[in-house]
């Protein structure tokens, strides 16, 4: 039987990563992820799955993003009981976010309910589904080749996007190589490995976030700079909505060194996220995955993700006495995009003041809170209520676990042979066309941005 692959979410769009393989008589699942953002997105995690979850063989995860392994719960929910298999990083993040993530569906519930908006409204999953999950967590090595029903087999290769982020590369019966991307990070960043060279597959897989645009090369650490000095001038706020796992620990290096090169005033830092907090400790304790720098520093008993002045906010009543502090002063809170999370609480106490001073560090998909600030409304609506912008909104425009469309198509230079196909997925439709017209123009290969429910043969 020809292996087919199917398309199950991150069709033209930047969430909800689902690829089903089907090998021989098995079913693989690749990624179980979240779609977040606007709300036609958000409605489709309530569809019933387009594959019968009990049927799935095992689940092979590429890394810890809510929007790579967030309909996990709900998968267990409607009945898979077998392997999910990830990077032992990995399940170390899922532990953090995911009972995070089924804590936030049911409070969301429950303020919908309570608020009225939704009448009898249920969450999508619970915290107890997200245990659930844990329970049938395996962990895999890099560079271990792992087998799987069906005849197929596949090994791990580090993907320099997040702590634990990996490619899956996969060996059909065969012996064709399947190459799913997940998320493509980036060379030369702080703390983790940079992203290994592949050189062969047969197909590709690859996401396109910044498929079309080219990071800026600004100096994160002098807007940081910047930012703080006005915040110790002006006894202000600085709101940075910052996704918990990988950008804050960033944050919390780059604060680290700015304190110990005397550019940063002794403005207190709050991270105000449980999540955040505990993937610190991840990032610090997982040593296989720090870069060289990283593992020197520690080795010399530095703590590079722990800056004078930091003070971790697990405690809701903490959480909501930040509201009431006056500056100057730092607030990190989730979720990065501000379409959840902590952060909607302080965004709508603090937006109408003009002593805020509000940070995005990454990407803002279409239909989050994130977009239309950094679009410049002068007013948004969080929980119902329209709040009139005064605050001060920009964009450090350099921080990106993605990969950008140069260092894209420079991971993609070192493949020998060009795939014999190639599909485009995780990314909006411009830069999902742009990046496609670069990889035909220029190294001529077929490519394919596949629709959702798409499935295509995987043959010779
Ligand atoms: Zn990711």
């Amino acid at each position: 039987m020809t292996p087919t692959l199917s398309f199950y979410g991150a069709t033209r769009t930047v969430t909800g990563s689902k690829h089903l393989l089907k090998v021989g008589n098995a079913q693989i699942l690749i990624d179980c992820g979240l779609f977040q953002g606007a709300k036609h997105l958000r409605d489709l995690n309530w569809d019933e799955f387009p594959f019968v979850p009990h049927e799935l063989d095992a689940v092979v995860l590429t890394h810890a993003h809510v929007d790579h392994i967030g309909m996990l719960p709900r998968l267990v929910k409607d009945g898979f009981n077998g392997p999910i298999y990830a990077t032992a990083a990995t399940i170390a993040l899922c532990r953090i976010s995911l009972p995070d993530s089924g804590r936030l569906q049911e409070e969301e519930a429950r303020f919908q309910n309570k608020r009225g908006l939704r009448a009898g409204a249920e969450p999508l999953y619970t915290e107890d589904d997200a245990y659930r999950v844990l329970k049938l967590m395996k962990p895999v090595k890099y560079h271990e080749r792992h087998d799987l029903p069906g005849g197929a087999s596949w090994v791990y290769k580090p993907a320099g996007h997040i702590l634990g982020s990996a490619f899956v590369e996969m060996a059909l019966p065969n012996g064709e190589i399947l190459l799913m991307s997940g998320d493509l990070g980036r060379y030369d960043t702080p703390l983790i490995k940079d992203p290994e060279v592949v050189d062969y597959c047969d197909y590709l897989v690859i996401e396109s976030t910044y498929g079309n645009r080219i990071h800026s090369d600004e100096d994160p650490m002098a807007r940081l700079e910047e930012a703080c000095a006005w915040a110790w001038q002006n006894g202000g706020t600085i709101l940075v909505p910052s996704f918990a796992i990988g950008r804050t620990q960033e944050l919390m290096y780059f604060f680290k060194q700015l304190q110990d090169a005397g550019r940063m005033p002794r403005i207190p830092i709050y991270i105000d996220s449980p999540m955040a907090v505990s993937a610190t400790h991840a990032y610090a304790q997982a040593q296989d995955e720090h870069d060289e720098e990283l593992k020197i520093s520690i080795a010399e008993g530095s703590s590079e993700l722990e800056p004078a002045n930091l003070n971790y906010v697990r405690d809701r009543e903490q959480s909501k006495a930040l509201n009431r502090q006056d500056g100057p002063q730092i607030i990190i809170s989730g979720s990065g995009m501000a379409n959840g999370g902590r952060i909607k609480h302080h965004l709508r106490s603090r937006l109408g003041d003009e002593n805020t001073f509000v940070l995005f560090t990454g990407y803002q998909a279409e239909g989050t809170l994130g977009r239309d600030l950094i679009e410049g409304q002068p007013t948004v609506s969080i929980f119902g209520e329209d709040v009139t912008v005064r605050a001060r909104v920009d964009k450090l425009n350099s921080l990106s676990a993605h990969c950008d469309q140069k260092e894209m198509m420079n991971w993609l230079s070192f493949f020998r042979t060009p795939p014999k196909k190639t599909f485009i997925v995780h990314g909006e439709p411009e830069a999902q066309e742009v990046l496609a017209a670069k990889i035909k123009d220029e190294l001529g290969w077929e490519v394919n941005i596949p629709e959702f429910g798409d499935t295509t043969e995987l043959v010779n």
